[in-house]
């Protein structure tokens, strides 16, 4: 694999980054004049008055003790969004470089490239949802920048398996992007262990799916100083704001919570998978790895739209490749899943009424 220094783009290697105020003085006592912010107080009861540490330390310490990680292997951003936003700039020249990307995946990833006019390549998966590995090595050209790789995958719900992945990572020049959004919720381990291995993977983790804290907006990306360092120098001086920081700290304090909850919820996944699987309606349910169930239906739309009159909100996924007729089910609470069932059996013996 290259250096990940000659695969960025030339405009940020030469990049001086911006320093804002609070980086220059990191201690928390002083009379602090140097950011004009409100000396007073906050117009809110709670006090927000001044500015967020801007490399997060305390959280990043936290996370690197939790993930047995060095501190300065960490980038917290707004989201992981955030951290894929920024790794395309930082390294896809618009209108030149690529991504590949494994369709069916998350949407973001193509999203993301198409705002910064980054091509797209795509190799679907095999039709067992796995990686096929020699149409993707096929695929990669120089300008090939990124690999996203997302395990477990969003929509599928599979983990991929290992060797597919480290000969992707052996052969591949770019830097590889792993999305580990769901892996609380898998039984395989985490990647995080071998990033010391491979130098140009970068693994994404989140607080939106097991840690419960989708409205805080908290991912994170791990990867050699090297690169946490482009992608600090190119963030927004506050990109996490302190609400979010101390928060998160709470919600690590609580590790034993979000164990217990992604316990509880892997349990109510498999229920849900036998439920949903007893069903006329349903063709298949796939094995799920993650917080969700991927169900192939004998007709989706009309699925998707007999439970929107009903109010439950499901993802129909039946546009993707590989994912005709399937709908995306996200793990409830066992009152919710046993409402999503009830449902589904009423609308499994009446047939659609057409007005
Ligand atoms: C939900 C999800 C995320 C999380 O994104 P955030 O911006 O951290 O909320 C990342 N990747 C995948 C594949 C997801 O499904």
């Amino acid at each position: 694999m290259s250096d990940f220094r000659s695969l960025l783009r030339p405009n940020i290697r030469d990049l001086q980054a911006y320093s804002s105020a609070r980086q220059e003085h990191a201690g928390e006592e002083g009379i602090f004049l140097d950011a004009n912010e409100n000396a007073l107080g906050s117009a809110a009861r709670e006090s927000l008055n001044r500015y967020p540490d801007p490399l997060q330390k305390k959280l990043k310490e936290e996370i690197a003790r939790l993930k047995a990680v060095s501190a300065q292997q960490i980038f917290l951003g707004n989201g992981s969004d955030e951290a894929i936003d920024l790794l395309l700039r930082a390294f896809c020249e618009p209108g030149k470089d690529r991504i590949l990307i494994m369709p069916p995946t998350y949407g973001m990833y193509e999203v993301c490239a198409a705002i910064n006019d980054v091509k797209v390549q795509r190799v679907l998966l095999r039709p067992d949802f796995e990686i096929d590995v020699a149409s993707v090595l096929e695929a990669l050209e120089p300008r090939t920048k990124l690999l996203f790789i997302c395990s477990p995958n969003n929509p599928t719900g599979n983990v991929f398996q290992p060797d597919g992945i480290e000969r992707l990572l052996r052969q591949f020049q770019g830097l590889t992007v792993l999305d580990e959004a769901y892996i609380d919720f898998a039984p395989d381990k985490s990647w995080l262990p071998r990033l010391s291995r491979w130098p140009n993977l970068v693994v994404l983790q989140t607080f939106s799916k097991a840690w419960g804290l989708a409205d805080v907006r908290l991912g994170m990306a791990f990867a050699q100083p090297g690169i946490i360092e482009v992608l600090n120098k190119i963030k927004h001086p506050y990109n996490v704001n302190g609400v979010t920081q101390r928060l998160a700290l709470q919600a690590l304090a609580n590790h034993r919570g979000k164990t217990r909850m992604v316990g509880e919820i892997i349990q109510e996944r498999d229920r849900l998978q036998k439920g949903l699987a007893a069903l006329d309606l349903v063709d298949r349910v796939y094995p799920s790895d993650a917080n969700f169930l991927l169900v192939k239906m004998h007709d989706a739309a009309s699925v998707f739209r007999r439970l929107l009159q009903k109010k439950i909100v499901v993802r129909n996924r039946s546009d993707q490749p590989l994912c005709g007729d399937c709908l995306r089910i996200t793990v409830g609470t066992p009152e919710e899943n046993r409402r999503l069932l009830h449902a589904l059996k009423e609308i499994d013996i009446s047939p659609e009424q057409t007005e």
